[in-house]
């Protein structure tokens, strides 16, 4: 009667700040970094810097959380209205 106690949680969780087992590998454990983002758009190519995520030790997959994936389409977009073809740029947080 007593099987819905599952202390250990096994959904996949990009909180900032908390580490966790790599969901794409299941063998590395994600840690507070920054990353670098590239985003391609038409015929632009963005690339951002210092961007805060979680990153795995041993597959390298970045995970960012939802505010920063948020905020970069509107980096994108303030770059493509610019006209550039090809931007490096540093994350800036809200
Ligand atoms: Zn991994």
């Amino acid at each position: 009667m007593n099987h819905a106690l599952h202390p250990k949680r096994e959904e996949p969780s990009a909180e900032i700040g908390k580490s966790m087992i790599c969901v794409i590998c299941k063998l590395g454990e994600t840690q507070p970094d920054v990353a670098t983002v590239t985003l391609e758009r038409d015929s632009m190519t963005l690339v951002i810097k210092n961007v805060p995520a979680l990153i795995c030790g041993n597959c390298g997959e970045q995970y960012l959380d939802e505010q920063t994936s948020a905020r970069l389409p509107a980096t994108a977009k303030e770059a493509a209205t610019a006209g550039v073809l090809i931007s490096v740029r540093s994350f800036v947080a809200a």
